[in-house]
């Protein structure tokens, strides 16, 4: 399913909206040869209501999906949900400096551009995407994660090595040798 909306549809003059209720299959959000983050793990439902006023847009709406990412301590897949809400203002961005051209300040960062009369889906929705992933991404937040000496999942399993407790004193010992070691 294309993932353009054609704002000539909106026509070219006075105000407009538009309801949009799609629905995208994971697939296609794949990109194949780059690795992301995460991979779109369910469809992706999208709400949209686009309001158009003269060449500005404000689109806001919800994007509904499962992501898969990888647990950062035990390295086993796991699914988020994820429901954003957002609301966005797009102008044309426009080549030539100039007739039509529309000064943007720097700091107004929900402001973003749309190209060729055309609202990019794809990237709206990977945005919120982007915006929705976990600072460190945890399968469950008491995850063991995995045994530092022989790798084992200690969510899964209990290995020999673990726990394992040194006497501090030894092991203040043993930096000393290894320092003395590394100097020899
Ligand atoms: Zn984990
Ligand atoms: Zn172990």
């Amino acid at each position: 399913m294309l993932m353009q909306y054609d704002l000539a549809q909106l026509g070219r003059h006075g105000r407009a909206e538009e309801h949009l209720d799609r629905t995208f299959d994971a697939s296609a959000f794949g990109t194949p040869g780059e690795p992301e983050e995460y991979r779109v793990a369910a469809p992706v439902h999208l709400l949209l209501d686009i309001y158009k006023e003269r060449d500005a847009l404000k689109v806001t709406g919800r994007v509904e999906t499962r992501l898969g990412l990888e647990c950062g301590r035990c390295l086993e897949p796991f699914e988020i949900p994820i429901g954003s809400a957002f609301e966005l203002h797009y102008v044309p961005q426009t080549d030539n400096s100039g007739e039509g051209e529309r000064q943007i300040d720097e700091d107004d960062l929900t402001t973003a551009f749309y190209r060729d009369n055309t609202l990019d889906l794809g990237e709206l929705m990977r945005e919120q995407f982007q915006l929705a992933l976990p600072m460190k991404p945890l399968c469950a937040d008491d995850c063991k994660g995995l045994c530092a000496d022989c790798g084992a999942n200690l969510n899964t399993t209990t290995c020999g090595c673990t726990p394992k407790w040194e006497d501090p004193r030894l092991v203040a010992l043993k930096t000393l040798l290894n320092r003395d070691k590394e100097i020899s």
